[in-house]
């Protein structure tokens, strides 16, 4: 779908919907309802994505093996709960195009970065920067300042932000490469956002890996705004990690439980430096309880503990609805769904908001992002009083995010409808 062929009128989202091939995955999914009992306008996906009908057997199934075998659920579950995660592992890996030794679920995700940097990110005199975007989520900034001040550097020497030109919110491929090849024999390590979390940009995720190991840096990415959103290639793009959260685009639930990559070229890197815990210990030998450890060999080597399987559950039900839908099918629906969701804001709101969202497909997933100086807050409090559940970030920042998986072409043409009677 081509923006010159989208129509402004109500008949033309039903159209839509009633062709898509993937609608019927709208009605596996609970939608927040108003005291009124009507359903909101839900397009937070990327916040917390909403929640498969099937997650409660899921969950229930667990219980009961709790409640009927005790300690043995470890053994004689129907899914056995010692190799619970690696239910996980096939459909992790084919969502973000990896092999499956080179994933595995654990954690949350800002504790993932540590442990990743814990292994990569080792500064030398000559070598200590950490390259980062200017505008990358807090936790990502909190979490690579205290890596550098832990190795004993300074942050204003360490830190490198990438930053927009002056007069625009996004960065620019080239200029993130130039960065690279100019500052790249300093740089210990660089990680970026696949899809940055407050503009929706998506990165050459391909091109910045291949600069950076040009220049002999370590390469990571954090993964939450693009697992689920973007078809991705980590195995051949080539990153050294990458780590992303389970409950923005994945659906798996508030806090659930996040997840690792770490390339095959360290699989068996036993001698790199890691935080090591039973779980990432051969497990050939784990119950024998011996002193030395071990790592297994892959991202499993990096697991801790054993893992909460009544937060994987609900990861279960939905990875296998990803599964059936089709990273691939999913973005091309999402391509024509944010589309129709940037043609219909140009048409009633041209010249009064910027979207500094990237215009091209290629560059953006499933994200909107508006620029609204002074009134915004307010204006997300009307928008959610109407119905609507989107985002508010400070200072100035609307994101929404028409997800493919359960949202439709109506959900977009009402939102712009409410969002217009709300601003204008
Ligand atoms: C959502 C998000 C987080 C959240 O971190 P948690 O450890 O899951 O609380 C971190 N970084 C980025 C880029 C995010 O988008």
């Amino acid at each position: 779908m081509i923006g010159a062929s989208y129509q402004t009128d109500a008949d033309f989202a039903a159209a839509m919907d009633a062709r898509d091939p993937l609608a019927h995955f709208r009605s596996r999914f609970f939608f927040p309802k108003a005291k009124d009992g009507s359903e909101y306008l839900y397009l937070c996906g990327h916040s917390l994505g909403l929640q498969p009908k099937t997650v409660a057997s899921y969950i229930e199934e667990e219980l009961r093996a709790w409640a009927d075998l005790g300690v043995e659920g470890h053994f004689h579950a129907k899914n056995p709960w010692m190799p619970y995660h690696r239910f996980l592992t096939e459909q992790t890996a084919e969502l973000v195009g990896a092999n499956p030794s080179e994933v595995v679920v654990m954690n949350s995700l800002t504790v993932n970065l540590h442990l990743m940097m814990a292994s990569f990110y080792r500064p030398t005199a000559d070598r200590h920067k950490i390259l980062i975007e200017g505008s990358a989520f807090p936790s990502d900034q909190y979490a690579v300042k205290s890596q550098i001040l832990f190795h004993g550097f300074n942050p204003a020497d360490s830190l490198l932000e990438l930053k927009p030109r002056v007069g625009e919110s996004c960065m620019r491929d080239d200029d993130i490469e130039s960065l690279i090849a100019r500052e790249g024999d300093s740089i210990a390590l660089i990680m970026l956002g696949g899809v940055n979390y407050a503009t929706g940009q998506l990165f050459d995720m391909k091109g910045i890996a291949a600069a950076g190991h040009r220049k002999g840096c370590m390469v990571a990415f954090d993964l939450a705004h693009a697992a689920g959103n973007i078809p991705l290639h980590l195995h051949d793009w080539g990153p050294d990690f990458a780590a992303w959260c389970t409950y923005k685009y994945l659906n798996g639930g508030p806090g659930c439980v996040a997840a690792s990559f770490v390339h095959e070229r360290h699989a068996r890197a036993f001698d790199l430096p890691r935080f090591a815990g039973w779980w990432g210990h051969n497990e050939k030998i784990r119950f024998r309880m011996g002193p030395e450890f071990q790592p297994m060999e892959g991202a499993e080597g990096w697991q801790l503990s054993n893992p909460p399987i009544l937060a994987l559950a609900p990861l279960r039900a939905s990875v296998e609805i990803f599964h059936e839908a089709g990273m691939k099918n999913l973005r091309a629906k999402s391509i024509s769904l944010t589309g129709y969701l940037e043609f219909l804001l140009d048409q009633q709101l041209a010249g009064k908001f910027a979207i500094i969202t990237p215009r091209e497909p290629q560059h953006r997933g499933a994200q909107i992002s508006i620029r609204i100086p002074n009134r915004g807050r307010e204006l997300c409090d009307r928008l959610a009083a109407d119905g609507v559940i989107g985002d508010w970030r400070e200072p100035d920042t609307y994101r929404i995010a028409p997800v493919p998986l359960y949202n439709s072409y109506q959900d977009v043409y009402r939102f712009v409808q409410r969002f217009s009677k709300a601003v204008l």
